[in-house]
């Protein structure tokens, strides 16, 4: 048995303070990181690590995600059980998604991190990583796709939020909570969800290629930044108030929008899904729906955005966007 260690930087690796400079940057390897685990020779599994990256989690782009997978995807060819990925907690929510929409194998795929830095007192990078480590040797966490360890938590990649921008339990999955804890030790999954079957293999130039914008709608807003809009973007998600409102004045700036490019209707409200079919005034779901938005059902606006540019990049054309929106969603 043995599990393959992928590192991409992040707070958890950030030891290191650079000359006549504040604030910590990433310096730890994938070996600093496993030597500062307590209890790690215990597990008695060889940790084969792979340090690909090194960089705060808001340089990552959905290329090097690809090629995570195909490292991770290498590295199970070659007989690891298991693989963990450490990165920076920002938009670990994003890549550990786009890991499950394309990770095809058994094998667990466990991304985790850190909040607080190996400089502080009480770091959780140590026990996040042992507790991925964990997980990825467990054979009770095969067939779950792509998963995050944290906090003592296993959640599905798919459902993940990041809730909190400094607390150690900031990771979350308002929708249907954590599918298992490690308890002293012992990985124990308490609900297995079915899996979806993997998107076909991206390429990535045709995934740097596909651009999706993500627009807030707020109070009062009169949408003047979507103004031509569809000349530079591929797609658009549209984060909506509640379960899925507009201000009526952006119904149709939408709706001609949706017209020209796919736009895929989502809530900004952090859990819930946006509704179909209760309320009808303009801007309502039901109106926007008519106009032409797709309905992106408990996806959050970031994993909207995540599944839209892969499913653009695979050049699915609307069928195809409406049924896996209704899969994923
Ligand atoms: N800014 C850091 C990053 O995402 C935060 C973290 O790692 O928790 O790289």
């Amino acid at each position: 048995m043995s599990i393959a260690l992928i590192t991409l930087g992040g707070t958890i690796a950030m030891g290191g303070v650079d000359r006549g400079r504040t604030g910590v940057v990433t310096r730890l390897t994938g070996v600093d990181l496993t030597a500062a685990v307590p209890g790690l020779a215990e597990l008695g599994v060889p940790v084969d690590v792979r340090d690909v990256q090194a960089v705060p989690s808001a340089n990552l782009t959905g290329r090097q995600m690809l090629d995570v997978v195909d490292e991770a995807s290498r590295a199970v060819a070659e007989g690891a059980n298991g693989v963990v990925v450490t990165q920076g907690t920002d938009t670990l929510e994003e890549s550990a998604f786009l890991a499950d929409l394309v990770w095809p194998h058994a094998a667990p795929l466990v991304f985790t991190g850190a909040m607080r830095n190996p400089t502080l007192a009480g770091p959780d990078g140590p026990a996040n990583l042992l507790a991925a480590l964990r997980v990825a040797a467990a054979p009770d966490a095969r067939d779950l796709g792509v998963l995050v360890a944290v906090n003592d938590e296993v959640h599905a990649a798919r459902w993940l939020r990041k809730t909190h921008s400094t607390s150690t339990a900031t990771f979350a999955s308002p929708n249907a909570g954590p599918l298992g804890q490690v308890i002293e030790g012992e990985v124990r999954v308490l609900t297995r969800p079915s899996r979806h079957a993997p998107l076909p293999p991206v390429d990535a130039d045709r995934l740097d290629a596909a651009r999706v914008a993500l627009y807030v709608v707020t109070l009062d807003d009169d949408g003047l930044l979507l103004g031509g809009l569809a000349d530079t973007h591929q797609g658009l998600v549209v984060a909506g108030f509640g379960v899925g409102h507009v201000p009526s004045a952006l119904a149709p700036v939408l709706g001609e929008l949706a017209g020209r490019i796919p736009v895929v209707l989502t809530s900004r409200s952090g859990a819930g899904s946006v509704l179909r079919n209760t309320y009808g005034a303009v801007g309502s779901e039901t109106d926007l729906q008519r106009r032409g938005l797709l309905n992106g059902g408990l996806l959050d606006p970031y994993k909207a955005r995540v599944l839209l540019r892969l499913l653009l990049a695979g050049g699915a054309d609307s069928t195809e966007l409406t049924a896996a929106l209704a899969r994923h969603g």
